[in-house]
């Protein structure tokens, strides 16, 4: 069954590793913003039930209630097998909470990024490791107990003894999942690309070296193993039965539709995505324009490699695609980076340090 994508790039303030299409907008661009989103739903010829809704951005949790109800009153299915809202923590309240319930959600993905308050400061974030805390308190008072905590591993003034500290804190608050990611060092963020000018603002000069990073990431998957919540994905880690179902559907090629700025939408067949900013969605509702900007043929073989592999669990091959991707499979096996278990094919821990040597292979073979 199909995913439901929202996204609502709207935040209270850009932190500095963001590369998202996502900012600090006028009070004005975020209420028409909400008219066009309801219109591009309102419109979607309904022809199946979602299993699964994301909301997705951006910061969702300061969407208003009322918005967020009326939003999510237009997709069919309601309640769905999982219904997530991305939230930055600070502001969350039992009466929040109970709305967010009430309006159908029943997981939450917070984006924590760090326990650490030098590193979260220097990132332009607010909270607190205490914050966190209390609203996972709070959410799980309202009964979404499914809840799922980001970590960065990378950011200025990070070293590995302080991202272990991080891990007490997920250890000590027992979330079923986790996402760990790398940051990412781009032209899309101030921090990245004050790295690649080599300059110093943002804290540029203080980051941990490659190694301590990859130390980092090898710590989670140890620790997090340890506490229960083992990797599933590059990225994703969580207790048996509590990984993200919506998220796989991306994994594993399943069909999603997706609304609003810079949402994606794949039918099995086709993938097409809207407008990237929330200035140029608008503005083509506007004008009485589609959302959608670009329409392209998946290339399932290829793409099935791409996404498949990400998880643990690998992907079962065709013979014919041992034939047509033999080659860097072979070179792969040889060097540690992939193993195969019969038909079966997936990154080794090595592998997966290495993921996007290996899936860029796949890409044209
Ligand atoms: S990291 Fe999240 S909260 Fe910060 S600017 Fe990006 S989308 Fe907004």
């Amino acid at each position: 069954m199909a995913g439901v994508y929202l996204s609502f790039p709207f935040c209270a303030q850009k932190c500095t590793y963001c590369n998202f299409a996502s900012g600090v907008f006028p009070k004005e661009l975020e209420q028409q913003y909400s008219a066009a989103l309801a219109d591009e739903i309102r419109l979607y010829p309904w022809a199946w039930t979602p299993e699964t809704v994301y909301l997705g951005g951006g910061t969702p949790s300061r969407i208003p209630p009322e918005t967020l109800r009326s939003w999510l009153s237009l997709i069919p299915g309601c309640p769905w097998t999982e219904a997530t809202l991305e939230a930055a923590p600070g502001g969350i309240t039992p009466r929040k909470a109970r709305a967010w319930r009430e309006a159908g959600i029943n997981r939450l993905s917070l984006g924590v990024q760090s326990f650490i308050p030098r590193e979260l400061s220097q990132t332009g974030r607010k909270h607190t490791p205490e914050t966190v805390a209390s609203e996972v308190e709070i959410l799980r008072q309202a009964g979404i107990a499914n809840l799922n905590l980001d970590l960065i591993a990378g950011l200025p003034h990070q070293t590995p003894v302080s991202f272990s500290a991080s891990l007490d804190w997920i250890e000590r608050l027992a979330v079923p999942h986790v996402s760990v990611y790398m940051l990412e060092v781009d032209e899309d963020s101030r921090l990245g690309s004050e790295i690649l000018q080599g300059g110093l603002r943002y804290g540029a000069g203080k980051l941990p070296s490659e190694e301590e990073i990859v130390a980092m990431y090898e710590t989670a998957v140890l620790r997090l193993g340890r506490m229960g919540i083992p990797r599933y994905e590059i990225s994703n880690f969580a207790r048996p039965g509590c990984e993200s179902r919506h998220n796989l559907k991306y994994w594993r090629m399943e069909p999603y539709a997706g609304f609003g700025a810079d949402a994606h939408s794949f039918d099995g067949a086709t993938r097409r995505r809207n407008a990237e900013t929330a200035a140029a969605y608008v503005e083509r509702w506007r004008n009485g324009l589609p959302p959608c900007v670009e329409e392209s043929p998946a290339v399932a073989s290829e793409e099935r490699f791409l996404t498949g592999l990400r998880l643990s669990a690998g992907i079962l091959l065709e013979p014919h695609e041992w034939l047509r991707f033999g080659q860097p499979i072979e070179r792969f096996l040889s060097l540690g980076l992939l193993e195969r278990d019969n038909n079966r094919l997936r990154l080794t821990g090595q592998g997966v340090l290495y993921s996007n040597e290996v899936l860029q292979e796949f890409l044209h073979p």
